[in-house]
């Protein structure tokens, strides 16, 4: 039987840019892979050209999402809460922003995913939603929850492991290095320059999985490429294009559940022992 992945992710582009090596690998290798996006994401940053475009940002954003998934493989699914924006955004006090909804709420929704789509593996974000954005914190948090909630009904099915997307401390402080070489300002990152590089990254301690994507390189760089309104490159184009494929060349995980013993082989792939 084919195995299913699940992602739950913040934002039109965090499939892309964040995992999407991920996602192509295992859609190219037969896993039934589902994405879900939790936002409509109408308050991401907007780039140079498309300002006359923010009213329709939403529609916009999600014909480059339905773009991206496309080229990455799998079947996207939109909840389209409203995109609250990164820390000290007034998008954040809207009432119907992502992050001001009830947990049990939203994470009975995508419980209900877990039961029809019957995923194996489940991913999030983990619980810094990277770099602090609080729509990548909330989907970490509605995600245990509703993996928790499915998890406690003992069905004979899965899910039987939760990741959550992580990223070493010692990758950003080489970021952070190339940065500097190249005369930008690792602490006002983004085109709101309201992301601090020296304050992302997890202790390497905490990365239980290291997925080698190179396989899918290309994908996730074309999908990235379709999130235009976004720069359509997140944050590799920072980095000399010889790095790239080096550095990049592999995606992070922790693991949530089952648990892992600390100091642990570091797994190879999302579904090993399964
Ligand atoms: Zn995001």
């Amino acid at each position: 039987m084919s195995k299913t992945l699940m992602c739950v992710l913040a934002h039109p582009d965090d499939e892309s840019f964040g995992s999407g090596g991920t996602l192509a690998k295992y859609a190219q290798e037969g896993v039934d892979v589902h994405i879900v996006i939790a936002t409509d994401g109408a308050a991401g940053s907007v780039a140079k050209g498309y300002e006359e475009q923010r009213s329709q940002l939403a529609a916009v954003r999600a014909e480059e999402l339905k773009r991206a998934v496309d080229i990455l493989g799998g079947t996207l699914h939109m909840l389209n809460y409203r995109d609250s924006g990164y820390i000290n955004d007034p998008n954040n006090e809207h009432p119907d922003a992502f992050i001001n909804q009830d947990v049990d709420t939203v994470a009975t929704v995508i419980a209900d995913m877990i039961r029809t789509l019957k995923p194996d593996v489940v991913f999030s974000h983990d619980s810094t939603g990277g770099y602090w954005h609080p729509d990548h914190i909330k989907c970490y948090e509605v995600t245990k929850r509703a993996y928790e909630m499915v998890q406690a009904e003992a069905h004979e099915w899965g899910p039987q492991k939760l990741y959550y997307t992580a990223f070493a401390n010692t990758r950003t402080k080489f970021f952070i290095a190339i940065m500097r070489l190249r005369g930008k300002d690792p602490t006002k990152l983004g085109r709101n320059e309201d992301i601090d590089l020296t304050k992302i990254g997890l202790d390497p301690s905490l990365i239980t999985a290291k997925i080698n994507i190179r396989s899918a390189w290309d994908k996730k760089q074309r999908a990235s490429a379709e999130h235009g309104s976004q720069g359509g490159g997140g944050f590799v184009g920072y980095f000399p294009k010889f790095t790239r494929k080096w550095f990049f060349g592999f995606e992070t995980f922790m693991r949530e559940y089952p648990e892992i013993a600390p100091g642990s082989r570091k797994e190879t792939d999302l579904f090993e022992g399964l």
